[in-house]
Formats: structure tokens, sequence, C-alpha cells
């Protein structure tokens, strides 16, 4: 039976990337060791990790002027992190309030300084991002936050704000880097924890403006300034060598896939899809604003929660798993990142319309 794992993270990777990690596992290039087992200075590891650093380059069109590090923690280390180096005492830092990620981040910079919410739709359970028209933001923060793919409510940015006199604009990309193109120079840094589009949890990617990196207060300890990880390659410490390998395999095969460009094209039809089974039937419902809507977390509702429950336990039976709302949402949710083929879609479009015809 195909088995699609359609959990929102740690989620499927490709199954060629995960193969070829296996073939390599134990005697990684007939080093006699495996990949875990080497020396993260050594001129194997040193491969892979400026391998993994120039796919993602080249995957993203990325600028000298940018900084690409590694850094451990995963998306919810850099909560932290960005407020540390980035929002001096007294300062403000606009956040948008689309989701429980990003209130997670305006938590944590509450921390060091003024956060403004510059919009919110938490009245609605997040069910949409508002227009920019409705924003408020603050003249000369010292940034914007925005959560690019809000992976609970299953939202998504279409568009992005516009930068305005500069102020940076910082987005957390966990749930959807790498899944369609983007203007990196729009952002000032962009950071994602590996485990939804990129490889193993625990560590996050960070692609930041090097000037910006410049602005770190002098107290900030060593591991949580970003100059350190940048003028040491991610490699102050011991970084997360097998987290980084994967990343290379990973960003290895997308460049095989054709590119960002071609990926994004394919996961516009995987959620078109989905969301047109939704859209012709009573019986799916999508919460979500239609302008809104993610392609990477497709989330809907049925008639009553024993369907719903009904539905995910069927569906697991058949192969088709993590298929569970967050909790804080309910219903179902389909995460669809790159590594999900076009067969699992198929193959859950087939499940749900034999679903409704049986408990119609
Ligand atoms: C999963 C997720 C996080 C949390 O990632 P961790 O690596 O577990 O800290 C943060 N932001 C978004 C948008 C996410 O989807």
């Amino acid at each position: 039976m195909d088995m699609y794992n359609f959990s929102a993270g740690p989620a499927m990777l490709p199954r060629e990337v995960m193969k070829k990690a296996q073939e390599e596992f134990c005697n990684y290039r007939n080093s006699g060791s495996g990949i875990m087992e080497l020396s993260h200075r050594g001129s194997l590891f040193t491969e892979v990790i400026e391998r993994a650093e120039q796919n993602i380059r080249d995957l993203m069109n990325i600028s000298d002027d940018y900084a690409v590090i590694f850094v451990q923690g995963g998306a919810s280390m850099q909560f932290c992190m960005i407020p540390m180096n980035l929002l001096p005492a007294g300062a403000t830092a606009d956040y948008a309030d689309t989701g429980v990620w990003g209130a997670k981040a305006a938590k944590e910079a509450k921390l060091f300084g003024n956060v403004n919410l510059a919009c919110s739709s938490k009245e609605t359970k997040y069910d949409h991002i508002p227009a920019f028209g409705e924003w408020k933001r603050t003249a000369g923060a010292a940034y914007l936050h925005i959560t690019s793919n809000n992976t609970v409510a299953g939202t998504q940015y279409h568009q992005f704000p516009e930068v305005i006199d500069g102020v940076p604009m910082l987005a957390d990309m966990s749930s959807d880097i790498m899944s369609r193109v983007i203007n990196v120079n729009d952002f000032g840094l962009i950071y994602a924890g590996a485990q939804k589009n990129l490889g193993p949890s625990g560590m996050a990617l960070v692609i930041i403006r090097k000037d910006l990196a410049e602005r770190t207060p002098a107290n900030v300890p060593t591991m949580l300034r970003y100059n350190t990880y940048i003028e040491n390659k991610s490699l102050f410490n011991t970084p997360p060598t097998f987290a980084i390998y994967m990343l290379a395999l990973v960003t290895d095969h997308f460049k095989a896939m054709g590119g960002i460009g071609e990926i994004e094209k394919i996961n516009d039809a995987k959620a078109a899809k989905l969301y047109d089974v939704l859209d012709s039937s009573d019986y799916y419902r999508s919460p979500v604003a239609r302008d809104s809507r993610s392609n990477m977390n497709v989330v809907w509702r049925m008639p009553t929660e024993e369907l719903e429950a009904k539905f995910i336990k069927e569906a697991a039976a058949q192969g088709m798993t993590g298929l569970k709302g967050h909790r804080l949402v309910g219903g179902l949710r389909a995460s669809i990142y790159n590594a999900m083929p076009m067969s699992g879609i198929d193959k859950l479009i087939a499940f749900m319309r034999d679903f409704e015809k049986n408990n119609g």
C-alpha cells in the first residue's frame, strides 16, 4: 500500500532523499564512517555544509549582501534571537498577529522592547490575513515581523506588505520556505525551522542581511548573536551535522526538480485540486477566507466531529496519516509540502469522494 504522511511537521521528506541518506548512513562516500561520525571541520563535512549553503543561495537567488546560516533551536529560538539582536530597549517592533506562531514570536519580543500588533485576525480564529490597508504600522519601527504561512489556521500571504521607510521586514517562513518563488531582497531576515520543507527538526535556516547583524547590542551572549554564525560560517560550535547533511540532500533534490519555480507550479496544482473538492461540496468546508488560503496546509471541517474522527481513522487505515487538524482549530488538515507527491493528493481526493458517498 502507498503510504502518505500529511502531518504538519516533522513532515514527509522526498522518498529519493530518504533512500540516499539510508545508503550513505553507515559509510559516507567510502570514508568508513557515517556522516554523523565525521568531524565538522574535516573536508568531507566541509563540502556538505558549503554545498547546503550554495544550494540555498542558488535556489532562492540570494545575493552576497545576505548571510545564510544554520542555527540550533528551531524556529522558536528565532522568536527570542530576533528581538535580542534587533530590538533595542525602548524601541518598537511591529508584529502581524495572524496565527499562533506569530503570537508566540511577539510574546518573546515583549521581553526586550515594545511590541505593536500591526494587525490581528485573532478574533476570527486567524481565518484570514488582514488587508494591508487596515494595518497600523509604527513609523520608524525596529522591524516588521510576519509569518508568511500560518501552519495551524491554514492561511498564507499571497502578497507581502510594502517596506516603508526602510523598516526591515522579517518573516517566519517555517512552513512555506522554498515552496514558491519570493524576492529575498524584500526581506531583512527570513527564518525557517527545517522540519516542514527542508529536513530534520531542531535547526533553523536563517537568511539575514549582513548589515542588520551589526545592530546587536554588546550584552547579547556569543551563541545568540547572528554575527557569531556569520563570521564562523555556522561552525562556531559543533553544528547539527546530520540536519545540515539532510538539508544538502533535500536542496540537491529541489535543484534536480528544476528549482523553486517548477516546484511552485506543482504546489499550486496540488492545492488547487484539494480546494476544488472543498468548493464543490457542502460536505467539506474550508473555514479560511478565500484570498488567504494556504497552499501548504489545507484545513477543512465536516458536518460533525464524529464524522471527522471517522474520516481520520479510515484514512489512516488506507495509508493516509497525519490528517487530524491542530487541537486549537479542530477538523482536518492536510499538510502538503514540497515532498508530498501529486499521487498523495489524488489518493486523498478519491478517499474524500468515497467517504462522502458512504457517509453523506
Ligand atoms: C512549526 C512552526 C514553528 C515552530 O518550529 P520549531 O522548530 O518547533 O520551533 C514556528 N513557526 C511556524 C510558522 C511553524 O510552522
